[in-house]
């Protein structure tokens, strides 16, 4: 016998399938990430398919076979903004595929989908760059990728006047340590502080960053080559070409 459930999810990703089908990716309340099929999605009459755009926030009704598939769905939050502007699309695809790259299938976290939800809340009501790096700081530390950025990560001493980041190492490393690691980079005192507000996640403080074009490269730079050593097959180009925004 089908079983049906229901949950709120948020579409990450969708692709067609077969002739008339698309399948969506979505990170749901309950059950994380998961793939679910929608038939008939592709056809012009279906009543369905309008409530599944990319990025929305959804209550989807599901049927539970050898595969699952939406029967119903009902916007929750639609985020108008993000498809009418190219940057926030942006930013918004970049989220997406964070998720996607990061989050294995059927790992549950309220948590992450809060996170998701706000990042996309933000990014759909204010132009700021900054909430994309504080997605990227904010999901690595929930998966326990957390940066040190108090003090020094290899002698856990108080960080100097010159400090760098060591990808390799997890942290920031003081002028000493940072011979441990060759290919650690400079970071300014500044983005330390800038580093300290994202993790702390509170959207409060990170809305309030004030950057300059300079520091923002340096905190970009720094961010991605940390998620790139995380992932480490990670193409770090389509990321770099997708955030200048
Ligand atoms: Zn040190």
């Amino acid at each position: 016998m089908t079983k049906y459930y229901q949950t709120q999810a948020i579409i990450i990703k969708k692709r067609d399938y077969k002739e008339n089908d698309r399948v969506f990716t979505v990170f749901t309340k309950e059950n994380g990430k998961i793939f679910l099929i929608n038939r008939g999605s592709k056809k012009i009459h279906s009543k369905i398919s309008g409530h599944l755009e990319l990025f929305y926030c959804c209550n989807i009704q599901i049927a539970k076979g050898r595969n699952e598939h939406i029967t119903g769905a009902q916007i929750v939050n639609c985020f108008s903004k993000i498809s009418k502007n190219y940057n926030k699309f942006c930013q918004a695809s970049l989220v997406a595929e964070i998720v996607n790259l990061l989050i294995k299938e059927k790992e549950p976290s309220l948590p992450i989908f809060d996170l998701i939800y706000e990042t996309l809340d933000k990014i759909n009501n204010e132009d700021n760059k900054i909430f994309v790096m504080h997605f990227i700081l904010q999901i690595l530390s929930k998966l326990g990728h957390c940066p040190e950025v108090n003090f020094c990560v290899k002698c856990h001493g108080k960080l100097t006047k010159s400090n760098y980041f060591s990808c390799a190492l997890g942290g920031i490393v003081c002028e000493d340590c940072k011979k441990q690691d060759l290919e650690s980079t400079m970071i300014s005192k500044n983005n330390v502080k800038i580093f300290r507000i994202l993790l702390g996640n509170n959207f409060e403080f990170v809305e309030k960053i004030k950057i300059s074009n300079e520091n923002y490269l340096e905190l970009r730079n720094t961010i991605f080559a940390f998620l790139s050593s995380i992932l480490e097959l990670i193409d770090k180009d389509k990321f770099f070409k997708k955030i200048f925004v």
